[in-house]
């Protein structure tokens, strides 16, 4: 068949390489000069499915308010008339149930277990590389209170299976040794040994690269403009540079999916949650990080790269908007001098945001749509790189008339449909 893919992100990319392995004919089109250049390109660098959770769980209304109000803040709401951001908003409180969450939970586990497979087999037959390291993440607390609360958490990592390690200061320094000079400043860590740690931007560049060696092809610099149904198929896909045709589609806007697909009747619940990352040189390598840490405080993820330390985090409700904001890059470089006070030069700091694609219960949502040759691959939110190839794997059985590897009940468009249809 001949498929169009809409979107050269992580997921895009996964997709469009599983189906030129299974035979198709695959076209990627984006707007971008080459793969990657939007959310995929510098987020906080972890692989973990460990940590795959929805935000919207029990007691994060509250937790919300007091981070609105830290000075170093975590989650920043930029009030806006549109209806779209309360619809999401009054959404993702409805999930934020004990009941809600552990569905939901469970539903991104299933996803994020089996990319991790997915992503060591792709290791293994192509030996792709991005900078990967696989040393567990560790979660660092910096209070008692934060080290008692893990018990929920834990219970959770108990019942799904997810290896663990809680750590007291002497062990958090065994596993990240440069945190040796700053003990006072935690008292213990959460690790998960099973989580990796890498470059999403390489990875997406260095997976193009191989799908065009298995035939697939690209159209950059083409912005889509419209997409035309008759019917019950997809026609044509609009662009300013002319119209492309294909047996099937398979949207992978990132955050711009729904903004392409509602022409066409779709409401898919994706919002932009903006978040942003600092990557800096290390100056002094004994003084930097091994994998990622977390801190719980300020819930921002610090992770080596190779030579270089990737500082993310930050959940800004703000729209499309890709202002950088210089209070969000001093809360990076506050969290990046504080735990590793030798490891980075953050003056040479490179400033980044990207618009997660969110949806309310933190689910992505992949499959069929009621369009017999539209696809979905979006909403991949705070985890996608997490499960770009198992996504990818999924999509091309879909496409290929095969069941997928894994149960597909809670992941599509279908549980929106009350809602949102
Ligand atoms: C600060 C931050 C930290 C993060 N940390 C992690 C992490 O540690 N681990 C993890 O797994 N995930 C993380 N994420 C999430 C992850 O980066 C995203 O889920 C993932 O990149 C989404 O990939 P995507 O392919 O769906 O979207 P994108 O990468 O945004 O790709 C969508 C593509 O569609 C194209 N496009 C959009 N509209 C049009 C149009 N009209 N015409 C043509 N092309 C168009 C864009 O150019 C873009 O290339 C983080 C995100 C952020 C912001």
């Amino acid at each position: 068949m001949k498929v169009l893919i809409l979107g050269s992100g992580v997921i895009g990319i996964a997709t469009a390489y599983q189906l030129a392995l299974s035979g198709h004919e695959v076209t990627v089109v984006d707007r971008q000069p080459a793969a990657g250049l939007e959310t995929s390109y510098a987020n906080a660098g972890e692989v973990s499915p460990g940590y795959s959770a929805p935000w919207a769980g029990p007691g994060i209304p509250v937790k919300a308010i007091k981070w609105l109000m830290m000075h170093h803040r975590p989650l920043v709401i930029r009030p806006r008339l549109d209806p779209a951001m309360l619809r999401w908003g009054l959404s993702m409180l409805r999930n934020c149930t004990s009941q809600r969450y552990e569905l939901n939970k469970s539903r991104m586990v299933r996803l994020a277990e089996y990319s991790r497979d997915c992503m060591k087999e792709l290791r293994a037959q192509t030996g792709i590389q991005y900078d990967e390291r696989m040393q567990g993440t560790l979660q660092l607390f910096r209070t008692q209170a934060q080290l008692d609360a893990t018990g929920a958490d834990i219970s959770i990592l108990q019942r799904f299976n997810v290896g663990f390690e809680l750590l007291d200061q002497d062990g958090c320094i065994r596993h990240e040794p440069a945190l040796a000079s700053v003990r006072e400043k935690f008292v213990g860590g959460l690790r998960l040994p099973g989580d990796e740690t890498g470059d999403c931007y390489k990875f997406t560049q260095n997976l193009a690269a191989l799908a065009g060696k298995v035939g697939v092809r690209f159209r950059y610099g083409t912005t889509i403009v419209r997409l035309q149904s008759t019917g019950d198929r997809l026609v044509e896909v609009i662009t300013d540079g002319g119209s492309l045709t294909a047996d099937a589609y398979v949207v992978a806007l990132g955050s711009h999916s729904p903004l392409l697909v509602r022409r066409l009747g779709l409401r898919l619940p994706v919002y932009p949650v903006k978040g942003y990352s600092i990557t800096v040189p290390i100056t002094d390598a004994s003084g930097a990080p091994e994998s990622t840490v977390m801190d719980e405080t300020h819930k921002v993820a610090v992770t080596r790269l190779g030579d270089r330390i990737r500082v993310g985090g930050t959940a800004e409700l703000a729209g499309y908007d890709l202002k950088l904001h210089g209070a969000r890059r001093h809360t990076l470089e506050h969290v990046v001098s504080d735990l590793f006070p030798r490891g980075a030069d953050v003056a040479r700091a490179e400033f980044w945001c990207g618009l997660r694609p969110m949806t309310p219960d933190g689910t992505p949502i992949i499959g069929p749509t009621r369009l017999s040759n539209l696809y979905l691959a979006t909403g991949h939110g705070t985890l996608g790189w997490t499960m770009a190839a198992g996504t990818g794997r999924v999509m091309s059985d879909l496409i290929s008339g095969r069941r997928p590897e894994i149960d597909l009940d809670g992941l599509t468009l279908e549980r929106y449909s009350a809602a949102y249809a």
